[in-house]
């Protein structure tokens, strides 16, 4: 089971999030690189927060939807959403 603390980069909210499952579903894809998962608002806080995973399924960088907009798109081919429990 793998779990990831997820915090806020606006309103610094942190939450515990047990991914495992979703994760494993979007493996093949994460697996080709890095991958913007984004966590609905809601779910943490009132925030959509985006979450930079690598390989290894780490959280690399967090982002908010204004910082993620700023990215040069080739930076972020894969962004996956994360369906609600
Ligand atoms: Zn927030």
């Amino acid at each position: 089971m793998r779990r990831l603390v997820v915090r806020c980069p606006i309103c610094h909210t942190q939450k515990n999030e047990i991914v495992d499952d979703e994760l494993l579903r979007l493996r093949k894809t994460i697996e080709r690189g890095i991958v913007i998962i984004k966590i609905s608002k809601g779910r943490v806080c009132e925030h959509p927060i985006y979450l930079e995973i690598d390989r290894n399924f780490s959280i690399r960088d967090t982002y908010s939807q204004e910082r993620l907009s700023n990215l040069p798109k080739e930076q972020y081919p894969h962004i996956l959403e994360l369906k609600a429990y």
